[in-house]
């Protein structure tokens, strides 16, 4: 464990996929505290609303002791000042998301000097995942069972039919 670190993951989580959960279990595994944060007010126009988003992250994090949810809305390192949080926890899947995640770091960083971004890999069985991919998926009506969990695929197929196939 490190000294009493508590690490915010903050994300859209549009909705929550086996790769965020992923990342999840691995920062479980490093700090004290692991704080899922929802971010409520981004330019993306979500498919679930932020309760039903809560539900499933909830949902998904049962398992874990030490991690637990928020949810904010305004600038990101106000939250983790007020949550005590030293440690922005960010995945990285691949090159393409560097460039963006690099920018954010650095304009946190400019922001609050004490806050640190730790990017986490995902097992490679998740690099090609994201919440898009597997709305889409689940829009078709593919099969999105080794993306998500049970409780997800069920939400996502409640928004897209009505009742599961
Ligand atoms: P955003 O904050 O860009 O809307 P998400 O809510 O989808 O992104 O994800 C939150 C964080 O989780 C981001 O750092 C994103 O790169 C990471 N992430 C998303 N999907 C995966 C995955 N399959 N493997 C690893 N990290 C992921």
């Amino acid at each position: 464990m490190s000294k009493n670190i508590t690490a915010i993951y903050p994300g859209t989580f549009d909705p929550i996929t086996l790769g965020h959960i992923d990342i999840i279990h691995r920062a479980a595994n490093i700090f004290e505290k692991v704080v899922v944060t929802l971010a409520v007010n981004t330019s993306k126009k979500p498919l679930f609303n932020v309760e039903e988003r809560l539900e499933m992250i909830h949902d998904a994090i049962d398992k874990f002791e030490n991690v637990s949810v928020a949810h904010f809305d305004g600038l990101l390192v106000d939250f983790a000042r007020e949550q005590k949080s030293l440690v922005i926890i960010r995945g990285l899947r691949a090159i393409s998301d560097f460039e963006y995640e690099f920018q954010m770091a650095l304009m946190n960083k400019k922001l609050a000097r004490e806050i640190s971004t730790v990017f986490l890999m995902p097992n490679e069985k998740y690099t090609y995942l994201n919440s898009t991919i597997v709305k889409s998926v689940a829009k078709f009506h593919g099969n999105i069972d080794n993306f998500v969990t049970k409780f997800v695929a069920d939400q996502l197929h409640n928004k897209f039919n009505g009742e599961r196939s």
